[in-house]
């Protein structure tokens, strides 16, 4: 987007907003007795966390080489898309724009704020209706690549971010399970590109609770102001920090969901009961099955939980990759499916 000017995006009440300063924020030296933040001294947990994640970004920034001030640190994604939301749109006024099937957080979030969705659905291919985006005007547009639940990257996301007239955001959830380049390469060209990560899925750390988001250094500064000061605790700075030193341990998880992705794919498309399996650059598969809710709850008896997505994704299953033995006590489990008059239909590959 050429000509970007954030206060024209940024909701007046929130431009103007002072900031709570905080203890920690008036002074942040580690050195001295500190009788200043109303905190218990007893106790080793006593203290409260860096409000502004420092250590955490460090690692971040140098991991990702990005500058500390283009970072901001969320209690999950979800408090990203929530501030997403408190920052740029009026409740009541506002519009957002969405592409379905995709994460379910973009529209909870604007109902919750009041803020008007327009809803573009992906096309056959699970692909951005570009043209369609672009005919309407909206304050913020949602994308998510690879997108859940479909599992597939996004093409032609660079185009929006040069047309599109508003924020965009890309969620990265599950970029570390395919091969493509974050868009945070391109946030030096693009100031109303805001790029969301997590630490909940190949970074296996859904407990914690952590997201990250990476924008220009004066979006990162406005949704610094808007949170909560100690948004995220220290427990869950310690266990992204923690892992984070272990890479190996992630790119080795990593490296195992994906081949026990190609392992279940091939094994699923044997079953009858499996028509199609979309591509997949995640941790999951879109499967479409003979009849999705049957067999989801077969697998319910079979204390075998997937998500059922026949409501948004006709007969579709979303199956996780789990473990090796996870995912064979799933296929094990299909291939007892009792099929009554379905025996016949065979698998469809596409
Ligand atoms: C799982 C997921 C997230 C993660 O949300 P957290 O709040 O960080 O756990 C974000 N976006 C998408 C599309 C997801 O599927």
């Amino acid at each position: 987007m050429k000509n970007f000017d954030l206060q024209a995006w940024v909701r007046p009440n929130i431009w103007a907003l002072k900031p709570y300063s905080s203890a920690r924020d008036e002074f942040s030296g580690n050195e001295g007795i500190f009788l200043d933040a109303n905190e218990n001294p007893f106790g080793g947990k006593n203290r409260y966390p860096d409000p502004h994640q420092r250590a955490l970004k460090k690692v971040l920034s140098e991991r990702n080489n990005i500058p500390v001030d283009q970072i901001f640190i969320g209690n999950g994604s979800d408090e990203v898309i929530d501030l997403v939301y408190r920052v740029f749109c009026e409740p009541g006024k506002d519009r957002v724009i969405i592409c379905p099937p995709t994460y379910g957080m973009y529209e909870v979030s604007a109902n919750i704020h009041n803020v008007e969705i327009i809803s573009i659905p992906l096309n056959d291919e699970f692909q951005l209706n570009i043209d369609s985006i672009l005919s309407q005007s909206a304050k913020c547009l949602f994308v998510c690549s690879p997108n859940n639940p479909s599992g597939n990257r996004l093409n032609n996301v660079q185009r929006l971010l040069d047309e599109f007239q508003g924020i965009v955001i890309v969620d990265e959830a599950y970029i570390d399970f395919c091969d493509n380049q974050s868009y945070t390469t391109l946030l030096p060209q693009y100031p109303n590109l805001i790029v969301m990560q997590t630490f909940s899925k190949a970074w296996a750390l859904a407990s914690a609770r952590v997201g990250v988001a990476y924008a220009s250094k004066d979006i990162i500064a406005i949704m610094d102001k808007t949170k909560p000061p100690y948004n995220v605790s220290r427990f869950n700075q310690e266990e992204a920090l923690k892992a984070l030193s272990k890479p190996e341990k992630h790119a080795y998880r990593v490296a195992t969901i994906l081949q026990e992705r190609e392992l279940l794919k091939d094994a699923l498309l044997q079953l009858p009961v499996v028509r199609h399996i979309y591509p997949s650059d995640a941790n999951f598969l879109l499967v479409e099955v003979t009849d999705a809710n049957a067999l989801y709850e077969y697998l319910v008896t079979q204390k075998v939980i997937v998500r059922n997505r026949h409501s948004v994704v006709r007969n579709c299953l979303r199956i996780t990759v789990g473990t090796p033995e996870e995912n064979k006590t799933l296929l094990q489990a299909l291939e007892a499916f009792p099929l009554t008059g379905a025996a016949e239909l065979q698998p469809i590959v596409r």
